[in-house]
Order: structure tokens, then C-alpha cells, then sequence
């Protein structure tokens, strides 16, 4: 049997129908950028996220950078972010050259929030919880050390759209939540998009403007901006995705669940889920130590695996400058080292699902 790691298509077919009429929709409208699609997504994903403003942009990328630039974040300034992380995430930090201040991974596979407060100086401007593979960090612990501190939090979602810490959604705790849409992601485009969420009405006009030219009134341009807009195509199909996303994270948490109660093997250590934290599996990420060995075994068994992420970005050669070795964040460098995704994706057959479980317990 062929097992693929992730399969759009299939996810696509489940609600194909309604992709295809937003797309024709869009298509003969006959306006393409910042238009009603555009407006109607981000206010139904503010609602949907329970937040007063939600601005569409161009990745999740974009959404970080533009992220740290909106709070005044820049040269001289520090940012604590998870040393086990995706390059991304430390992009919208370097991208307005303020320097990432890592911080080790924790047996959940987060930010060690008993490792952050040791790393604050006076230049720390700002915490990036990343909340990982769909997983979510201890934001109780981070929210009161930001308060302490008088610390800005931004939160990396990309990977956690719909994820809940203590009941209350990821992108809601900190002063900005930035998301991805990357078509893999749990609520995915079909191209490239992004967008941020906030309560603070003066970062989301400041927002609205940097995304389009540094302008709310066309070629008065108040602030120094980008062009970064989230386009009416990926807004319409966003919002038939935004419909089916509770539905669609349930079906990944079943499989998870299947994996959890049936994969029982020495050689391979299962994702913990931290209490009070729902787990939206965008990943389903397990521990080995022969990691070159299990992934061959499983290929050859027709089952494809990836690695998330195998060189964590503070050993990047883009990042040399810093001179970080391996083994100064012995936890990420560990995770780094062993991490193996298993398939998980909405539209994923029950009988691959099995035949995954058995072939890991064979192993
Ligand atoms: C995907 C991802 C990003 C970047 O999003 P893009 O839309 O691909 O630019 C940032 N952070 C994390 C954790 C991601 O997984």
C-alpha cells in the first residue's frame, strides 16, 4: 500500500464543489485585489478567532515581519523565540534586523517557559511563541512574564489555526497573532497567504496601511510599507476553507488519536499533549533514534515521512554570524536530530491510517 504524507487533492475533493464556485466567482467579477472577498475573510476570521481586526496578508512570513516592524521592533532590539522552531519564525525578527535571543525546547516540543526569563535583558522587546506542529505553548507563564517584564507577545500560528490553550484560542493571548495559509497548513490557500489578528485597533490600521504601499488613501503614503495583500482569489477560497476547518483539525485529531492508542513501539516515542492544550495535529510528530533507518524502513513499505525541521535555525548557515553550535540548545538539537512526521491530513483513508500503525509496530 502507497501511503503519501499529505495528499491536497483529496482534501480539496472533500469540498470541491464550493471551491469551484468561489473561484468562478472571483474570476468574473472582474476585481482581483483588495476588494468585498478580501473584506469578508478577515472579518470572518476576526469573528471566527474572536478578535476586533484581522488583516489579510501575503504569507505568514510577511505576517511575522510586519509583525515585529508594526510594534517599533528594529536594530538594537531583542526578541526571545523557541531555539526549535522554523526558519520563518526567526526571519520576521531578522527581516527588521532585531537579533533572536534563543530560548530550549521543552518536553512538549515548545519554548522551555522556565528558560525565558533568564535570557531577558534590557533590550528584549518581545516574546514569538511559536506554537508548533499545532501544539500550543504554556501561554499563562508567558503572558505573566511579558507583564513583568513589560514584554510585547507575538504569536507564531502558523501551524495552530484553531488550537485552544486553557479554552481560549492561539493568536488571542499576545498583542498580535500571526497565521500562515500555506495550502499544507490546517486552514490552507490555495497559493500563498497570510494574515494577523489583533484587539489593538491603532496595529491594525498601522497594519493596513504597511501591507499596501504605506497608504489608506491612494498615493498618500504616511508610513513606510510593502506591498504584502492577501488577493481576492486566495480570500474566497480562504473562506470556504474557514467553514470546514473545525471539521477538517477533528478528522486530523482522530487519526492522531488512532496513532496514539495504536502505535506501541520502544523504538519510537509519541507527542505528548500538555494539559489544557487541544492539539490540532498539523503535524504528528514522533521521536527516534534511528531516524535514517526508520524512514528508509517505512518507504519501503510505501509509507513517506518527512522531517520538521532538521537544522534549527540557530545553526543555519544564513545565520553563521552568530557562530551557534549544535549543542548550545541541547533539547532542540535532540528533537532536531530524531523528529519524524507520520501522514496526517484531512482526507486521509482509515485503512492507511492502519496500515501506518502496523507497519511502525513491525519496525
Ligand atoms: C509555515 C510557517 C511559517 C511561514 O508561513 P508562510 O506562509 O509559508 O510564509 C511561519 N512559521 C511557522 C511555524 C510555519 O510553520
Amino acid at each position: 500500500m502507497n501511503v503519501e504524507f499529505s495528499d491536497l487533492s483529496r482534501k480539496y475533493e472533500l469540498h470541491q464543489k464550493e471551491y469551484e464556485a468561489a473561484a468562478l466567482r472571483v474570476m468574473r467579477s472582474g476585481w482581483y485585489i483588495l476588494g468585498k472577498e478580501l473584506e469578508n475573510f478577515e472579518e470572518k476570521f476576526a469573528e471566527y478567532m474572536g478578535t476586533a481586526s484581522c488583516i489579510g496578508v501575503n504569507s505568514g512570513t510577511d505576517a511575522l515581519i510586519l509583525a515585529f516592524r508594526s510594534l517599533g521592533i528594529g536594530p538594537g532590539d531583542e526578541v526571545i523565540v523557541p531555539a526549535g522552531t522554523y526558519i520563518a519564525s526567526v526571519i520576521g525578527i531578522t527581516e527588521n534586523s532585531a537579533k533572536p535571543v534563543f530560548v530550549d525546547t521543552d518536553d512538549y516540543l515548545s519554548i522551555d517557559v522556565n528558560k525565558i526569563e533568564e535570557n531577558i535583558t534590557d533590550r528584549t522587546k518581545a516574546v514569538l511563541a511559536v506554537h508548533l506542529y499545532g501544539h500550543t505553548c504554556q501561554m499563562d507563564k508567558i503572558m505573566d512574564l511579558a507583564k513583568r517584564y513589560n514584554l510585547y507577545v507575538v504569536e507564531d500560528c502558523a501551524q495552530s489555526h484553531d488550537a485552544l490553550y486553557c479554552g481560549k484560542k492561539t493568536g488571542t493571548f499576545g498583542d498580535l497573532g500571526c497565521f500562515s495559509f500555506y495550502p499544507t497548513k490546517p486552514l490552507g490557500a490555495l497559493g500563498d497567504a497570510g494574515a494577523l489578528i489583533t484587539n489593538n485597533n491603532d496595529l491594525a490600521e498601522k497594519l493596513r496601511m504597511m501591507r499596501n504601499y504605506g497608504s489608506k488613501v491612494k498615493y498618500h503614503n504616511e508610513i513606510k510599507g510593502i506591498n504584502s495583500r492577501m488577493d481576492e482569489m486566495q480570500a474566497a477560497l480562504l473562506s470556504v476553507g474557514l467553514d470546514h476547518l473545525a471539521e477538517e483539525n477533528k478528522m486530523r485529531i482522530m487519526i492522531a488519536e488512532r496513532y496514539l492508542a495504536g502505535i506501541k513501539n520502544e523504538a519510537v516515542k509519541l507527542p505528548c499533549i500538555r494539559e489544557g492544550s487541544t492539539h490540532v495535529f498539523h503535524l504528528f510528530p514522533i521521536l527516534t533514534a534511528d531516524r535514517q533507518r526508520f524512514q528508509t524502513y517505512l518507504l519501503e513499505h510505501g509509507i513517506k515521512t518527512q522531517v520538521h525541521y532538521p537544522i534549527p535555525p540557530y545553526a543555519a548557515e544564513c545565520y553563521s554570524e552568530w557562530a551557534y553550535q549544535r549543542g548550545d540548545f541541547p533539547q532542540a538539537a535532540y528533537v532536531a536530530g530524531r523528529e519524524v512526521s507520520l501522514p496526517v491530513y484531512a482526507g486521509m483513508p482509515d485503512d492507511e491510517v492502519d496500515y501506518v500503525i502496523e507497519t511502525v509496530n513491525k519496525f
